[in-house]
């Protein structure tokens, strides 16, 4: 299995672990990833394999095919459980993620109003003010908090530009609980060095920052498909559920995913 990259604007339905039957919106070009964060665990791949050469799609090209698409599965009466921004890269990049936002709402209403819409991001956009009122509007506001450690953030995640790990705490408390925590967990090796986050000297502390955003829920993942790289291992069952029962224990919900 390889790395992938997704059709744009829409794809799927897909079947998602954490999600249901979720129907994709990517807002990044169709032929490579765009992204603020170049995670070597990245399904997609490293950013710089897979420059795109086409652009983001509009904002009405993004309507017109999810418009599209919902009323095909209307029409076949497959409802989907969530409408999912996710894809090739980082959806909050988009020039135009807020109104695409509310153009997947008032479609979700008129088209299948029992349907969620989530976004999952890795959290570096929420500082725009746009960005943290449409996050506001959506169902599940899935945001990325890999580690409070800047030199594991920076090993891992390579952020491209400044990331203050302090300041994104401080934004996502200002979701006032309407945030999820969405957490890799893994071990394994990159460039010779351990990438291993499953000890206390880093859960500890994330379970304080946790504990201090006070999201309503917590998810807790390890690595699922090929990953660019190749020396990455998957937590186990049992590191997974200990760090789940210990958000449990301080009484945010926490799902883990094998
Ligand atoms: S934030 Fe997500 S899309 Fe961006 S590099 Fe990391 S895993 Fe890939």
């Amino acid at each position: 299995m390889s790395t992938i990259i997704y059709p744009s604007p829409i794809f799927g339905p897909v079947h998602s672990r954490r999600l249901g039957i979720s129907l994709g919106i990517n807002l990044l070009p169709a032929d490579g990833k765009v992204c603020s964060f170049d995670c070597i665990y990245c399904e997609c791949g490293f950013n710089s394999d897979h420059r795109p050469t086409l652009p983001m799609p509009t904002r009405e090209e993004v309507t017109k095919k999810l418009e599209e698409k919902l009323k095909q599965m209307v029409a076949e009466a497959q409802q989907p459980d969530v409408l999912t921004f996710a894809g090739n890269g980082e959806p909050t990049c988009h020039p135009h993620f807020a109104e695409i936002i509310d153009d997947t709402i008032r479609l979700r209403n008129q088209y299948c109003p029992k349907a969620k819409v989530s976004v999952l991001s890795n959290s570096t956009m929420i500082h725009r003010p746009a960005v943290h009122d449409a996050l506001m509007r959506v169902d599940n506001n899935i945001l990325k908090l890999d580690t409070i450690d800047p030199i594991y953030i920076n090993k891992v995640d390579h952020p491209n530009g400044d990331y203050d790990v302090d300041k994104i705490i401080e934004r996502l408390k200002a979701f006032n609980g309407h945030v999820i925590i969405q957490t890799m967990f893994m071990r394994g090796s990159a460039s010779g060095e351990s990438v291993d986050n499953t000890g206390e000297e880093y859960v500890g502390p994330w379970l304080e920052a946790v504990k201090a955003i006070k999201p309503q829920q917590v998810m807790i993942y390890t690595i699922d498909r090929e990953t660019p790289a190749h020396d990455l291992q998957k937590a186990t069952h049992e590191q997974l559920d200990a760090i789940r029962d210990r958000v449990i224990a301080a009484g945010i919900p926490c799902t883990a995913s094998y």
